[in-house]
């Protein structure tokens, strides 16, 4: 690697942060002995503060039935040949005692933006998992909300939101997004999270559509101002059935590379590796793990609908019931060394 290359590392080892112009460099000119050395410092780091430890959240698919149109997703709402589904609360709240009894001490109700659950019936299920489980988290994502739902839902127990920002720069959110979807609201969503005083979780697909270094480093200056607790990041995969089925899908080298970046620049932050990771490799997850990623998310969706919620072509985990899931993924993260803890996996704080 070239020694300005070296020096951005060091620098961003150093101070956790790097001017825009200089995160799109350390992008461009990548090369297999920097993404080397990323990974071995953004590993360093993810061991001085978390040992080998890596949290398991059990996620819940709970409907999906969307209002929006999102250009990237599979079940954008002009999609025809989507079957749709939802769970009934009885049925969320039984896939949560299923999880319970295999460990998992957080889980995150994930779902499209369907009119069904209001704050009526998502503040129910909210009290009735964090009053049968009160050693769990809960963790809602559940798209775009107004403020008082936002707050709503928190005086009803959930903990934590997550609400990937897609991007950081505004032209291009409009470019992934239908005209009535507007980036001023997914941030004004981002920060009322905040406030009210969720932990709250953004992030970004790595190769969607008309992404270039110069979003990514927009994305990666975002973070370093927003300092979320979570970052989720993964592939961008094209699915079959919506305007972005010819694009190609984002690259695990890549995704790698900013998973050890992001780690670089807020060593405590908590990094998922993605589903979305696993599925464009068959070692993708472990991967992301190496890279400095923290966090792995089981399925534990009701085996029956696991197939129907499919955001992207070809995404794994959706023939196993939630025990396998659990037990594919602990033996994944043994055989790379390192432990699969059942805690709420809460951030922690950076002593160093
Ligand atoms: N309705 C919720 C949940 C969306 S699904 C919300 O708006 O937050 C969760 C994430 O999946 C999205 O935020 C998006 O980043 C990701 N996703 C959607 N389609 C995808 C695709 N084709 N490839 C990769 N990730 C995708």
């Amino acid at each position: 690697m070239n020694e300005t290359l070296r020096g951005l590392i060091e620098t961003l080892a150093e101070r956790r942060r790097l001017l825009l112009e200089e995160y799109e460099r350390l992008i461009r000119e990548r090369t297999p002995d920097a993404a080397e050395l990323l990974a071995s410092l953004a590993v360093k780091e993810r061991k001085r503060i978390y040992g080998d430890a890596v949290y398991t959240r059990g996620l819940l698919e709970i409907s999906n039935i969307c209002k929006n149109d999102c250009l990237y997703c599979g079940i954008r709402k002009s999609n025809t040949h989507c079957e749709r589904y939802r769970l009934t609360p009885e049925q969320i709240v039984s896939c949560a005692a299923e999880g319970y009894a295999l460990g998992f001490r957080t889980f995150v109700l994930q779902g499209g933006e369907d009119a069904y659950f209001t704050d009526g019936v998502l503040c129910g299920v909210v009290t009735e998992i964090k009053s049968r489980f009160p050693d769990c988290a809960v963790t809602l994502s559940m798209g775009e909300r107004s403020r008082e739902s936002y707050q709503r839902l928190f005086d009803a127990g959930a903990d934590r939101y997550l609400l990937r920002h897609e991007t950081a720069d505004m032209a291009h959110y409009q470019k992934l997004h239908p005209p009535e979807m507007s980036f001023e609201n997914r941030m004004r969503c981002l920060y009322d999270l905040r406030e009210i005083g969720y932990q709250v979780g953004c992030g970004f697909m790595v190769g969607s559509p008309y992404q270039t270094e110069k979003e990514l480093a927009q994305d990666l200056k975002f973070i370093e101002t927003f300092r979320p607790d979570m970052c989720g990041i993964g592939p961008f995969i094209p699915h079959k059935n919506t305007p972005f089925r010819d694009f190609p899908a984002g690259t695990l080298e890549l995704t790698c590379y900013l998973l050890s970046i992001i780690r670089l620049i807020y060593p405590s932050v908590l990094l998922p590796a993605t589903t979305a990771l696993g599925t464009i490799h068959p070692l993708g997850r472990e991967r992301g793990i190496q890279a400095g990623a923290n966090v792995v998310m089981p399925n534990l969706s009701p085996v029956s609908v696991r197939k129907q919620y499919e955001l992207y072509d070809g995404k794994i985990c959706t023939g196993e019931e939630s025990a396998q899931c659990r037990g594919c993924l602990q033996r994944r993260m043994d055989a790379v060394g390192y432990r699969i803890v059942t805690d709420r996996g809460d951030i922690r704080k950076d002593t160093g």
